[in-house]
């Protein structure tokens, strides 16, 4: 069970460019890190996948300063985390809130404008996932966990 090896099922799954994306930041592996000192840890799972992860987020005045995350998922897993954590790095904790609930309109195939669009920027990359339903999970768990990490950051 879980999701077969990336490469292979993405390219069949995904549009070329998007898969590029996935596979860029698959790569890359730039916010896959330990923080020193993060102001709120949550862990995120995708049973249906096996993919676990632990995302941790350093917050200043109302501000995501810095973010990243361990665990380990399968590639579209991590390439979504890894893509959200380039999304809401320097943006304030009002707007990370913001994306998600944009993240989650596109998910559930509602049609966004050209503007809603630009702010998920890269997070466009899943915009065909609704198509794969057993893949779903894997794309949204980092912005459910992000979600959880706003709530428990906020007083
Ligand atoms: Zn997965």
């Amino acid at each position: 069970m879980g999701c077969p090896p990336y490469g292979r099922c993405l390219a069949l799954e995904l549009s070329d460019l998007y898969s590029q994306v996935i596979r860029d930041h698959n790569r890359s592996r730039h916010n896959k890190r330990t923080l020193c000192d993060p102001t709120v840890t949550v862990p995120g799972k995708n049973p249906s996948c096996g993919d676990e992860i632990v995302l941790s987020l350093t917050l200043k005045d109302g501000i995501i300063e810095d973010a990243a995350y361990t665990g380990v998922g399968c590639a579209i897993s991590e390439a979504s985390v890894s893509i959200m954590i380039d999304l809401i790095r320097g943006a304030t904790v009002a707007k990370a809130s913001e994306l998600c609930h944009l993240f989650f309109r596109m998910i559930g195939s509602e049609s966004l404008t050209r503007e809603e669009l630009e702010e998920l920027d890269e997070a466009v990359a899943f915009s065909g996932i609704s198509r794969m339903p057993a893949r779903v999970k894997c794309a949204t768990m980092a912005w459910h966990t992000l979600q959880v990490a706003l709530q428990n950051a906020s007083p």
